[in-house]
């Protein structure tokens, strides 16, 4: 993704630096969101809003996920002094954090389980050409079997537990980083690395905010 010059370049370098002073640090989580112009993502009528560190809606009573949780949630992902690999998203919404792994990855499988939504971020996408970037029109709860394993999955949306076929579909030494939901109104982010086959180690982190992981495609 080319760094264009453009109306809200400054805005971008802002944003990054509202996301630094959240508490994240990984340097290159903090260069891909001062790249990506978030309004790109959103309709132009939230486009004064959209360098603000605030969750936004999207239509379909879903939202753009708030940056700085965005770059939380990848800064987590990654190994110290590795880049990320093969990772898969759960919830590609408008596009926005698929954008942003883009630039982490080697290789994003993105899922979204409401078409029109799948339809946007491919419309939100294609002016960026990004050559290493997969959306995919499913449900996300069945992960992606003939992509498997990921090095990284991450969920945009939160489920009362972690799905088995993520568990299963995540490599040896990958992390895995979703949001589950205690009841209506907690959530917390967990993180989950696999140790071998059988063993995974389960980390419980921050307070967080998602919309609902939901079953099936609409
Ligand atoms: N990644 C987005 C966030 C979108 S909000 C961003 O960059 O801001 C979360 C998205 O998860 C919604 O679009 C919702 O439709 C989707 N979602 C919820 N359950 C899902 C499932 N089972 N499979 C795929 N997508 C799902």
């Amino acid at each position: 993704m080319k760094p264009a010059a453009e109306r809200f370049a400054g805005h971008r370098q802002a944003l990054a630096d509202k996301v630094h002073a959240t508490g994240v640090k990984h340097l290159k989580t903090l260069e891909a969101i001062a790249t990506v112009p978030r309004h790109a993502f959103m309709d132009p009528g939230m486009h004064p809003q959209a360098y603000e560190d605030t969750a936004l809606p999207i239509g379909h009573q879903q939202t753009i996920s708030k940056p700085s949780v965005v770059a939380r949630m990848i800064e987590l992902l990654h190994k110290p002094r590795q880049k990320l690999g093969k990772v898969l998203e759960i919830g590609t919404g408008c596009g926005y954090q698929a954008a942003v792994l883009s630039l982490l990855a080697d290789e994003v499988y993105s899922v979204e389980r409401i078409r029109p939504l799948h339809d946007l971020a491919r419309a939100k996408l294609r002016p960026f050409r990004i050559n290493n970037l997969r959306l995919i029109y499913g449900d996300g709860i069945l992960g992606l079997p003939q992509a498997a394993p990921f090095d990284a999955i991450i969920l945009a949306a939160a489920g009362l537990g972690i799905p088995d076929a993520l568990l299963d579909q995540l490599a040896i030494g990958g992390r895995l980083i979703a949001p589950v939901a205690r009841n209506e109104k907690e959530q917390q982010l967990v993180m989950v690395e696999r140790m071998s086959s059988q063993r995974y180690q389960r980390t419980v982190l921050d307070e967080v905010f998602f919309v609902p992981l939901q079953s099936g495609v609409v």
